[in-house]
């Protein structure tokens, strides 16, 4: 019986498995092992372990479903719901860019750079799924965030993120397209302003992969006509916002960091510019500190 049991599964998986390949998914075994895993609230390698694992008609029929989902491009976080970043589980779903492996450089630079011996406040501008503010606020326990998203039902990703993580108290969400919704009395009060914001051209869009183009935000991926809109509008306005030893802190696009090093120079507010690479040796967040001029 039990072997019955533990062969439907493997066999579910295997008939899910063929049909994502038809379908051009790359890791068709993984992705047919992960809906499973999913779907029977089970680790991956107790799909293989346990042998009493079975599913039953309703759960099958959700299995499929999901399978097709894949089949038609759908990523698998906005599937099953979460995507994992700085090692903590992030909500997902199609009002947030699904977080990236390479922003995580940029977590892990702001980090590096603030001061750790007092309370700090960071702003994450674009928040999406809350991804960057929420794991630097987890893993700086004396740090509060304004995680900022012009978009409502993104900002409920980010709530939910928040929570799940146990760090609402000390962040605090705001609807603003930039930093419009930010008064004066905001001036001059963040350590860091970190943003992953839009950054792809907008005639490039067309050509990303399907589940990206299809499925993940536009207005998380459009940087307009060369990409760099949000990075000449932020580099404009965040040095206002900015402590005397504050940064900005931001990712960019493959071929992007001269370009944006650049528009932060001209602007002749920030200095102490430099970028770092991401583990595939792109040049993928640039640092600017708020320059001694402009210190009040
Ligand atoms: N800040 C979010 C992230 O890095 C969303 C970024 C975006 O939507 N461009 O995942």
């Amino acid at each position: 019986m039990n072997m019955k049991k533990r062969q439907n599964v493997m066999e579910i998986v295997k008939k899910g498995q063929t049909r994502l390949k038809k379908s051009k998914i790359n890791t068709a075994r993984l992705e047919a092992e992960m809906l499973a895993s999913h779907i029977l609230k089970c680790k991956r390698h107790h799909l293989y372990l346990n042998k009493d694992l079975a599913m039953d008609e309703e759960m099958l029929m959700t299995y499929n479903r999901f399978i097709e989902d894949r089949c038609s491009g759908k990523p698998i976080q906005y599937i099953i719901g979460y995507r994992e970043f700085m090692g903590l589980k992030f909500h997902v779903d199609e009002n947030v860019l699904i977080p990236r492996n390479d922003t995580e450089v940029l977590v892990e630079e702001t980090i590096r750079l603030l001061p750790k011996d007092r309370e700090i406040l960071i702003c994450d501008m674009g928040t999406g799924s809350g991804a960057i503010g929420i794991s630097i606020v987890h893993y700086m326990k004396e740090a509060r965030a304004v995680l900022v998203d012009r978009v409502k039902k993104t900002l409920d990703v980010a709530q939910i993120n928040a929570i799940a993580h146990g760090v609402e108290d000390r962040v605090k969400l705001m609807e603003s397209n930039l930093f419009s919704g930010l008064g004066k009395d905001h001036y001059g009060i963040f350590n860091a302003i970190v943003s992953n914001p839009p950054y792809i051209p907008t005639g490039e869009i067309d050509g990303l992969s399907i589940d990206v183009r299809n499925f993940e935000p536009r207005v998380a991926l459009d940087g307009g006509l060369d990409g760099l809109n949000f990075y000449r509008k932020l580099s404009s306005i965040a040095h206002k916002f900015l402590r005397p030893d504050g940064f900005i802190s931001l990712e960019v696009g493959y071929d992007q960091a001269q370009d944006v090093i650049d528009i932060l120079k001209k602007e002749g507010k920030y200095s102490r510019l430099y970028s770092k690479h991401d583990l595939s040796g792109i040049e993928r967040v640039v640092i600017a500190y708020l320059s001694k001029d402009e210190r009040k």
